[in-house]
């Protein structure tokens, strides 16, 4: 194996984690109704339910919280911010908001106000599941177009995140003046963590500006997605991870973005348009009574602030390469251990696949969510389901439908946990794997109306 990279950053401050027993753990479980979102997070070891807000911020960060200009309008760490955005990823506009589902409340009512068939769609490689529901709550239908290559999780492949071009044409075709949107998810979150090729978001564009449909690029781990492109793409060898980025976004319109990914802020988002002023003008219209004035946007200054140093931290080489490569190091020694994985690991987790793990648990008894409760047990550790649970029901039948994916994700946050602590994790899921066959599956006690997973409570059957 490849020399491992240690930690690039020294620490300097440090938060206590609290061990705890097995029947402690078993107790906690039972009363948050097996659903580790309903876990206090002091009582969980190593936290990997998202990589979502959080990361550390740097020293440098930390520094830039001191400059916060409060002004309630017009402060000066929004033009910073804005100044990165332009010089980052070219485009000319920003909305701060609170965070991404922010910038998507205000962008889609406005992009479906803006269709011109009467049943409006968005395609997207993959939906977000807060980027779905906020689809739905705009009255239109959030269509995947994913590679079928993602589906096969054993199968090494580059570009798991990509569109399948071909059904991509099929279907805006036919839907014609009904597309309100592309959405290009950079990486590929939900098909677990992995990158679009460069080719394929320039096709995509290309598909889209012939017949005048917008594209958004759902932003989170642009940083991410420009280091796959780097290392995997030889026309893109030896090109700066700015260059790689300012051409991926050059392909967009508009990017919504949760700066609490790459951005490695614990709170933020932005809502950013490349050159449509008419639209931009129309989503700050939206911003104010939902987000904020449209120079904060739900966010204080010195938020901004850390968020402008941070979106360029995000992008350094070595801090990516570093990253990158601590994931892959702990799907590397679960695949040793004999746990199926998503091969190739993505850029922000692994994605452990307990439809091949428990082979004995149905999709409506979820298995990746059993799996997660079992790991909780083992060690501590919080995972988080993507699969049938996640997926929720069809919204027009009220089905229970088989998700394409059984996954548990192991989401590592940025700068936080070190390389022993992988090795932690790793032993644990090992140990899981050998009482595999005993492992049962869960049905509800109560199932919320939408983004279920979150509060529901289940038990095991
Ligand atoms: C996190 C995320 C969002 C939503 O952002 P929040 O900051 O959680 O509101 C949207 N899209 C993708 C791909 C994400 O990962």
């Amino acid at each position: 194996m490849a020399r491992r990279i240690p930690e690039p950053f020294r620490i300097k401050m440090v938060e206590p984690i609290k061990q705890t027993t097995p029947e402690y753990r078993r107790e906690a479980l039972i009363a948050a109704g097996w659903n580790p979102f309903l876990l206090k997070g002091e009582d969980v070891y190593i936290d990997l339910l998202t990589d979502s807000g959080t990361g550390a911020m740097s020293d440098r960060q930390w520094a830039g919280l001191m400059l916060g200009d409060e002004a309630y309008a017009g402060s000066r760490n929004y033009f910073h911010l804005a100044d990165t955005v332009r010089e980052l990823f070219g485009y000319a506009h920003t909305i701060p908001t609170h965070q991404g589902r922010g910038a998507e409340q205000i962008l889609f009512p406005e992009l479906v106000k803006r269709c011109r068939g009467d049943k409006p769609l968005f395609l997207s490689n993959y939906h977000f599941d807060t980027t779905k529901a906020h689809v739905e709550i705009a009255g239109a239908r959030a269509v995947n177009v994913l590679t079928e290559k993602a589906l096969d999780t054993e199968t090494p492949h580059d570009w798991k995140g990509d569109f399948d071009l071909e059904r991509l044409e099929r279907i805006v075709a036919a839907e014609g003046d009904n597309v309100a949107g592309i959405i290009v998810t950079i990486t590929c979150n939900s098909a677990g963590g992995q990158p679009v090729a460069m080719g394929n978001i320039r096709a995509v564009s290309r598909l889209a500006r012939a017949r005048g449909i917008p594209v958004i690029i759902d932003a989170a781990r642009f940083a991410e997605n420009a280091w796959f492109i780097r290392e995997r793409d030889a026309d893109y060898a030896g090109h700066s991870l700015a260059a790689i980025a300012r051409e991926m976004f050059g392909y967009g319109d508009v990017f919504t973005m949760s700066a609490k990914k790459d951005g490695l802020v614990n709170i933020g988002g932005l809502c950013c348009f490349r050159e449509d002023e008419a639209l931009f003008r129309a989503v700050q219209v939206r911003c104010v009574p939902m987000e904020g004035f449209v120079t904060y946007g739900g966010l204080a200054g010195r938020d901004m602030e850390a968020l402008a140093i941070g979106l360029k931290e995000g992008l350094d080489a070595d801090f990516l390469s570093y990253r990158i490569g601590q994931v892959a190091y702990l799907g590397e020694r679960l695949r040793a251990g004999g746990v199926p994985i998503q091969t190739p690991t993505g850029g922000h987790a692994v994605f452990v696949d307990a439809k091949r793990m428990l082979p004995h648990i149905a999709p409506e008894c979820f298995p990746a969510h059993a799996l997660a409760c079992e790991l909780y047990l083992e060690g501590g550790v919080r995972a988080v389901e993507i699969g049938s649970l996640l997926l929720g029901r069809n919204p027009q039948t009220g089905q229970q439908e088989a998700s394409p994916f059984e996954l548990m994700r192991l989401t590592i946050p940025r700068r936080v946990y070190t390389n022993d602590h992988m090795d932690y994790i790793a032993d644990c899921l090992i140990e899981v794997k050998r009482r595999a066959a005993s492992i049962r599956g869960l049905d509800f006690d109560y199932e919320p109306p939408i983004l279920r997973h979150f509060m529901a409570r289940l038990r095991p059957l």
